[in-house]
């Protein structure tokens, strides 16, 4: 049966966190596809500024494009609204006809999951990676996601990955103070980043009002 593996995040912009994290998975479980699923509005970043997606939508494509298992759905883009992963899940099983999803998530976000939209209900339907990630313990899901029952606690599967200590967000104040991102992204990112005048003070950003939420 083939199995598929999602990423979802802001990417904004993507970096080597996220890349190593993905191809951890990868490896691991044996997976032969795993799509990076840029967000059009991320629920938990209301009223943050992001960035257009089609550059979001670009750089992930630079950053993926070396890796063949590798690549970039837009689904989430095209959807519109607010991106709920459940909504995503079950389009994706849908267009691939696939009962076994995994999905990525770092331990920040993982914590976070019963805020999700229909966590339990998400939770029944695919098999949660947890990668661990500087900053954040694992070893708190149990007490934090106490208030699921055991049998789908016992779907998210922990992950030690190279840690990583690397930020969206840090990158983009680093840019914001014009301070070097090397070797934080690669390259092609990078240079992106700099050409089209990403995350400078009067860069157009998006900025996403809670009141714009529901349309
Ligand atoms: P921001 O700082 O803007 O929130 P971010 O670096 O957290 O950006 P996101 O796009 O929010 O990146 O994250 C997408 C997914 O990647 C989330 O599940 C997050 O936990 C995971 N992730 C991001 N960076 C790392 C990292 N360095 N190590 C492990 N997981 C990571
Ligand atoms: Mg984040």
């Amino acid at each position: 049966m083939k199995q598929i593996c999602l990423m979802g995040g802001t990417f904004d912009p993507i970096h080597y966190g996220h890349l190593v994290v993905a191809e951890e998975v990868r490896q691991k479980f044996g997976l032969q596809k795993v799509l990076f699923i840029p967000a059009a509005r991320p629920p938990h970043k209301m009223g943050k500024k992001i960035s257009e997606a089609y550059h979001r939508v670009n750089m992930t494509r630079l950053a993926t494009a070396s890796n063949k298992y590798f690549e970039v759905s837009t689904l989430e883009i095209e959807r519109q609204g607010i991106s709920y992963t459940i909504d995503t899940v079950r389009e994706i099983k849908r267009i691939y006809g696939i009962e076994t999803v995994y999905f990525i998530t770092g331990a920040d976000a993982v914590l976070e999951i019963i805020n999700w939209k229909e966590a339990e209900k998400l939770l029944s339907m695919c098999t949660f990676i947890a990668a661990t990630r500087p900053g954040y313990n694992l070893n708190n899901i149990k007490e934090t996601l106490k208030s699921l029952p055991g049998d789908i606690l016992k779907r998210i599967l922990p992950l030690e990955v190279p840690a990583l200590s690397i930020s969206s967000s840090d990158i983009r104040q680093r840019v914001m103070e014009g301070r070097s991102i090397k070797y934080l992204l690669p390259e092609s990112v990078e240079e992106y980043i700099l050409k089209n005048g990403l995350y400078r003070k009067n860069t157009a950003e998006k900025l996403f009002l809670p009141e714009m939420e529901i349309s």
